[in-house]
């Protein structure tokens, strides 16, 4: 690490290590106190060195800035930013405080489950089953019910999309909670302000490729980084065409990002894009002498209305382009010249099929982004708050005061507090099992 950062910039690697000092205080405070609920206060001094505001690493500046005050190397400025996208936000407007994710990356290291993400939930499945829970498998849930009591509104179950009704005092729906308000209530309840008004992450188009032989020169995770065609050519990599940018003063890092999250035009000449290639660490994913990859290539979310032909002709677009893109990667920055004959199987899931398949609303797969305003107790909470005004013809609101708090209604998940990510996710849960317990049982 010292010399590949030193290479890029003479003395970088001093400076790598006060950053990733900086980014591990946000981590260490910012854990405890925004995501878990339960301040580390042992932690508090050395994020009130962060704090200082003449410092460099002042929490809500600009992550870009921050980075480009510290290094004059814009690979390196790239690679300590690009993990912003996991909140669904540029380094251009992501607060410094979100270094805490190359803290986690960089300090403490990405783990892997052998046998694939799968794994994961085949094991939760066991723990919970083995603790007495049913669970029923492909078993939408279309409705969930809700009934005036004296007290208030309260939740009475959920109805199938077999128009079976499972009765129950208590839902947590853990399906995307913008997509749950507008589309699991009856149009009484339904609420649309979460869908229609707040901010999304990014979507991805993600290709599963299999190979008939290894490609070597991919490691276990890799990132590549939108880069003018000149910058590659002097590394060693192969020009590929039209991709230069320089003439029209374009710089290629911002318009990766900004194709994504500002422009909301894709543009496969400037992309940033992750490749997972789990072979070199776990062999049971492709027979040996083959190769398992997927490609996740950052794109624009969809239209809040959705659907018809318009869409789907520009997700086709979209992924014929980055299909293209990232195969002439391949070929001119990693020497693959040979990458697309041994190409035998694909599977692409685009923006569509995430929201279609898996209800994620606008096919954001990182949920409601999260800026400051919907960050922590900004972002929505565990419970339903109400509000709303019942939803008319087409899902507009209708000003109808249908919309008190239900109570018995509960969200965990990505779009809810504290966030997006696996881990995020399951510290959502637990708080959530223990506010429920609290509530129930009081004593
Ligand atoms: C390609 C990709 C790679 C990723 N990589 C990582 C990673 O490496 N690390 C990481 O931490 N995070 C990663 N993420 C993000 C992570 O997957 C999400 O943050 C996480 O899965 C969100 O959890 P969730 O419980 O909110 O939603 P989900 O995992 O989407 O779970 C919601 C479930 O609800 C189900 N559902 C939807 N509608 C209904 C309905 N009407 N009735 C019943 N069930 C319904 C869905 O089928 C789904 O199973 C990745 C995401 C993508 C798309």
């Amino acid at each position: 690490m010292v010399e590949a950062i030193n290479r890029l910039e003479p003395g970088g690697f001093s400076r790598y290590q006060d950053y990733l000092e900086s980014a591990q205080n946000n981590l260490d405070f910012g854990l405890s106190a925004f995501i878990k609920e339960s301040p580390q206060w042992e932690y508090f001094p050395a994020f009130c060195r962060n704090l200082n505001l003449n410092a460099r690493f002042w929490p809500l500046a600009s992550h870009h800035r921050q980075l480009e005050g510290l290094f004059d190397s814009k690979k390196l400025q790239a690679a300590l930013s690009f993990q912003d996208l996991y909140v669904g936000l540029t380094p251009y407007e992501a607060p410094a405080v979100f270094s805490l994710l190359q803290a986690i990356e960089l300090n403490q290291g990405v783990f892997y489950p052998l046998g694939g993400f799968a794994q994961v939930s085949r094991e939760l499945l066991r723990l919970v089953e083995a603790n007495g829970v049913c669970c029923l498998f492909d078993s939408s849930v279309a409705e969930i019910l809700v009934e005036s009591a004296s007290t208030g509104l309260r939740t009475r179950g959920v109805r199938l999309q077999n128009h079976h009704v499972i009765p129950a005092d208590l839902v947590v729906s853990n399906v995307d909670l913008p997509y749950t308000n507008k589309y699991l209530f009856s149009r009484l309840h339904a609420q649309s302000k979460d869908h229609d008004t707040r901010g999304f992450s990014s979507s991805v188009i993600s290709f599963l490729w299999a190979f008939d032989r290894p490609l070597p020169s991919l490691r276990h995770h890799t990132t590549f980084l939108a880069a003018r065609e000149e910058e590659v050519e002097a590394e060693g990599g192969r020009k590929e065409g039209g991709r230069s940018g320089a003439k029209e003063g374009i710089d290629p890092a911002k318009a990766a990002w900004e194709a994504v999250f500002k422009d909301k035009r894709f543009d496969g000449r400037f992309l940033n894009f992750y490749v997972h290639a789990p072979a070199r660490t776990d062999t049971s994913v492709c027979p040996p002498g083959h190769d398992a990859v997927m490609v996740l290539v950052p794109c624009p979310v969809l239209g809040k209305e959705g659907g018809g032909q318009e869409e789907e002709e520009e997700e086709a677009r979209m992924i014929a382009d980055a299909r293209e893109a990232v195969l002439a990667r391949f070929e001119s920055v990693m020497g693959m010249e040979d990458v697309r004959d041994g190409l035998i199987h694909e599977r692409v899931i685009g923006p569509r099929e995430w929201r279609e398949k898996y209800s994620l609303s606008r096919g954001a797969v990182f949920g409601l982004k999260h800026d400051l305003g919907q960050l922590s107790v900004l972002r929505p909470g565990r419970k339903h708050v109400g509000g709303g005004k019942g939803l008319g013809e087409g899902g507009k609101e209708e000003g109808r005061e249908g919309g008190g708090a239900i109570e018995g209604m509960y969200y965990c998940g990505a779009s809810s507090r504290p966030g997006n990510g696996v881990p995020l996710v399951m510290v959502g849960a637990k708080l959530l099992s223990d506010m429920i317990l609290q509530e129930c049982f009081p004593e």
